[in-house]
């Protein structure tokens, strides 16, 4: 997300004269990359290019703030006024929730609770009830940034699918999709592969129903009946005709057939618990209301249960990586979710792809608030920043081994080995080959936020816009069923 930089570019315009020559020219991914949906298709569709197109759907019920808990109620029928007013509370409902549940415990809760309350609250939880991505949201993510980013996840799906044997049925599952751009990239892309479309069911595994809304319009789905008699409806996507259904768990998703996870950007958004090092040992970092009434830390003086998973994650550490730790970050929510991926990989097939921002080791302290574009304080106003947290690459490999004997994992490898090697760079000049000057240079500088590193080399533009690569701090990891081997592009790289 571009969300690590909290960086404020919007739309890149012109300046650039040369697409940087990152990466060597992939060798046996070049022909599907080729073939992958012609670029006039691409200039046609609605999403094309990217770098941000969103149309701000937040500016027209732009929330303020800090809501105002004040009730107008019409007292025109009343005889007696009431004896008693009450001072107006600046809270809002999230900060109330929040204060309540420490209230009502009589003691503080875990980062992980507090982080959960706030992204995921079904009231007024950060996701619930917005669209939070693009220039006009609170952070802007690689399947927004270019067109190129799903449209790579679908290559790889489809390589997978290839190494599976081609079945007739497969359940592609996202994880966390966002406003549905990578699923919709990755469908129109891969639309001229008809028998690999025609396999797929697609899950959408999202708690926001405002988001999950939103999919269904990305993904123009519209809903068929299928049965006149009984009113039996199924949604089907008009990207290929592909069935489409909603979850707000992997549980929920039906099993029985070969399936193909992607997870972008969701690990980071699972809570996780903060641990600091004290005399007595570790202490789990907890949030409490101050006497101001404000939001504080506090370390917790007993142990707390978390310390079940931190004793795991401490056994799958070395040494040298535990010697000077003060802080530690631990996210159960990512080991369970990990577990439910690798039994389901081993027992019905196929493979996940977890892209994310992380380590490939533990994680120290890295929890962040973003608001607008912005780094603010955690504690500040809860559910109007988004929370995210660093993965923790190695804690993943270790709970999917764990899980199941049937998987494999590789990687991590970072994102511009991914995308380099699943051919990115035969897209993006299959593309520029057929685009207007302006998507050339959106071309240009969604490349590099999607591989480069650092800043732009080629931008002649405001500083404060230079596009920043991200391409080595993403990274990518699979985990698939050993039945199909190392997959592509992983059997390619050097990690
Ligand atoms: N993958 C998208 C969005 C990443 S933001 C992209 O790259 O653009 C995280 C997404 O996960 C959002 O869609 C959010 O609503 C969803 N999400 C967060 N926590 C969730 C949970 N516990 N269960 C289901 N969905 C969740």
């Amino acid at each position: 997300m571009l969300r690590r930089l909290a960086n404020s570019q919007a739309l890149s315009n012109g300046f650039y004269r040369t697409i940087p020559s990152l990466l060597n020219l992939p060798s046996s991914l070049h022909f599907l990359n080729r073939h992958f949906s012609s670029p006039e298709t691409q200039n046609n569709s609605t999403s094309s290019f990217h770098e941000d197109n969103s149309e701000n759907p937040n500016d027209a019920n732009e929330q303020p703030s800090q809501p105002s808990t004040k009730l107008s109620i019409n007292r025109s029928g009343l005889c007696n006024p009431p004896e008693h007013t009450h001072e107006p509370s600046s809270d809002s409902e999230l900060v109330k929730h929040l204060k309540g549940i420490i209230k009502f415990r009589g003691g503080p809760i875990s980062v992980a609770e507090y982080m959960e309350e706030v992204l995921t609250n079904p009231k007024a939880g950060f996701y619930m009830n917005r669209d939070v991505f693009g220039s006009g949201g609170d952070f802007i993510t690689s399947p927004e940034v270019s067109q190129m980013f799903g449209e790579m996840i679908g290559v790889w799906a489809m390589c997978l699918w290839e190494q599976m044997g081609q079945p007739d049925k497969v359940n592609l599952v996202e994880l966390g999709p966002g406003r549905g751009t990578l699923m919709a990239d990755l469908l129109r892309g891969a639309s001229k592969f008809e028998k690999f479309t025609k396999s797929l069911h697609v899950h959408m595994v999202e708690c926001s129903p405002t988001l999950q809304k939103l999919q269904y319009k990305t993904l123009k789905c519209e809903d068929e009946d299928v049965s006149a008699s009984n009113g039996d409806k199924r949604t089907v996507s008009m990207f290929s005709g592909v069935p489409v259904s909603w979850h707000t768990s992997l549980e929920q998703v039906p099993s029985g057939l070969p399936t193909i996870i992607i997870g972008h950007e969701f690990f980071d958004a699972l809570p996780i618990h903060q641990f600091q090092k004290a005399s007595r040992g570790w202490s789990e970092k907890m949030v409490d209301v101050a006497d101001d009434s404000s939001f504080r830390f506090v370390l917790s003086p007993q142990p707390t249960p978390a310390i079940l998973s931190l004793m795991k994650r401490y056994k799958w550490a070395s040494k040298d990586e535990i010697a000077n730790l003060e802080q530690i970050e631990v996210c159960p929510q990512g080991m369970e979710l990990t577990q439910t991926i690798a039994k389901r990989i081993g027992t019905d097939g196929g493979g996940a792809l977890i892209i994310d921002y992380g380590l490939n080791g533990i994680v120290s302290d890295s929890l962040q608030a973003i608001r607008k574009h912005k780094f603010v304080d955690i504690l500040d106003n809860p559910g109007s920043a988004d929370l995210s947290a660093y993965v923790d690459f190695a804690s993943i490999r270790h709970s999917a081994e764990e899980a199941s004997e049937d998987v494999s994992i590789y990687g991590p490898i970072s994102q511009s080995q991914f995308l380099g090697l699943l051919g990115i760079n035969f897209r993006v000049e299959a593309l520029m080959q057929n685009c207007t000057d302006e998507q050339a240079d959106l071309l240009r500088s969604g490349y590099w936020r999607l591989v480069g590193e650092g800043e732009a080399p080629f931008w002649e533009g405001p500083d404060d816009q230079t596009p920043i690569g991200m391409g080595t701090r993403y990274l990518a990891m699979t985990i698939v069923n050993k039945k199909q081997g190392a997959p592509a592009p992983f059997n390619e790289s050097q990690d």
